[in-house]
């Protein structure tokens, strides 16, 4: 008997999950590893309980699997280099992305706009660094940070006093706060041979620095700003020699785009994919860490995403709607955790705002 071929990933969130559930109508299994058990991913392949730096689970997570990828970009880079060339994306992207100053630093290597920030390690440093750069700015922890967590906004003088140890003390930035017009994401995926693909422009809006909703295609972008962004995303690629999906979050400031971060991985802001493009950013993650063709990533349509943060929807309601897709992740419910999220695909931009606008008169507030 052959063992159906076995992708790994570190990680068994929902981002692993929904990996899964783009993989296994290849005849794919995956085996994932996450500190939890009950972690999403528990419900669509084999879950090992072990922590994500510990190189023994780690061995076992990756034994005789045909790719390992990960869903968490906390992965310690170490470990992940220490897998060996299996790994994808490669453990040079992590590291990037899990350090705020390396990936400031890396963006700025290649010429990609980003806010000013100042690297500081200690109180009076962070004092130095607001009086550079002014109000409004933001500290933020170098490592750690997800969900606007790790960060405190500085508005006057007197939000400075603490602001270190406010984040916990640890080596941090100072940002600049960028008046943006919107956020907008990249999300691109390079394949094995080198072939890269881009999903269209994606609008988000976030609130509390939490996702909230995805529009796609991103409304009102002009062929100039879609050329930059692909531009920056594939800078990116090349340099990292990168397998996989990539996603670079991106503050439009009348046209002009700034890098805010990266995401080694599948992106909150690429789920509309799954109904809303001819392959979704998990199919073709799936499809680059093993080495197959990636398949094309057009629209189709207009699509909204909107998170559930700490509350669900009830699915004889949504699921009424024409339209709608529900995907809940099998977590426990917590005041701020995003635990599913709802697509809206409409065939144009009325369809899909309309539809948007009937999901939302029926759905619970958010708790977050
Ligand atoms: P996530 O991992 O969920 O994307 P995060 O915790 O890594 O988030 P950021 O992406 O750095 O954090 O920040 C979260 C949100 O806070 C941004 O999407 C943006 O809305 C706002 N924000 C962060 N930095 C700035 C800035 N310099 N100027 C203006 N807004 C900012
Ligand atoms: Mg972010």
């Amino acid at each position: 008997v052959t063992a159906a071929p076995t992708v790994a990933v570190l990680g068994g969130g929902q981002l692993g999950r929904m990996l899964a559930l783009a993989g296994i109508p290849f005849g794919l299994r995956f085996r994932f590893l996450d500190p939890s058990p009950d972690a999403p991913a528990r419900d669509v392949g084999t879950l090992l309980v072990g922590e994500l730096g510990a190189p023994d689970a780690l061995d076992d997570v990756a034994r005789g699997a045909i790719a390992v990828t990960y869903e968490w970009e906390g992965v310690p880079a170490e470990a992940a280099r220490a897998l060996g060339p299996l790994v994808a994306p490669s453990w040079r992207a992590l590291e990037a992305a899990q350090d705020r100053l390396v990936e400031k630093q890396l963006l700025a290597s290649l010429g990609v706009p980003t806010a000013r920030f100042v690297p500081v390690d200690d109180d009076a440093a962070l004092h130095r660094a607001v009086d550079d750069l002014g109000f409004p700015c933001v500290v933020k922890t170098r490592r750690g940070g997800y969900d606007g967590k790790g960060q405190r906004v500085l508005r006057e003088a007197g939000d400075v006093a603490g602001a270190f140890a406010a984040v916990g003390a640890v080596p941090a930035i100072v940002e600049e706060w960028i008046p943006f017009d919107r956020e907008l994401s990249i999300i691109a995926a390079r394949g094995r041979d080198g072939t890269v693909v881009c999903w269209p422009l994606v609008e988000n809006d976030h609130r509390d620095g939490i996702l909230r909703t995805s529009l796609a295609p991103a409304l009102r972008t002009d062929a100039g700003v879609e050329a930059e962004a692909h531009a920056i995303v594939k800078r990116l690629l090349a340099k990292l020699d990168y397998v996989g999906v990539l996603t670079v979050e991106l503050f439009d400031v009348g046209g002009r785009l700034l890098a805010n971060e990266l995401a080694p991985r599948v992106h909150n802001s690429g789920h509309w994919t799954i109904e809303g493009a001819r392959t979704s950013q998990f199919e073709n993650h799936v499809r680059a860490v093993v080495g197959w063709p990636l398949g094309p990533v057009d629209a189709i349509g207009h699509s909204a995403m909107v998170n559930c943060i700490g509350a669900l929807p009830d699915p004889e309601v949504v699921l009424a709607l024409d339209g709608v897709h529900l995907h809940r992740y099998g977590k426990e419910l917590r005041p701020g955790r995003k635990v599913g999220h709802l697509t809206v695909v409409g065939a144009d931009a009325g369809e899909r705002d309309a539809r948007l606008q009937a999901l939302r008169a029926l759905l619970p507030a958010d708790r977050g």
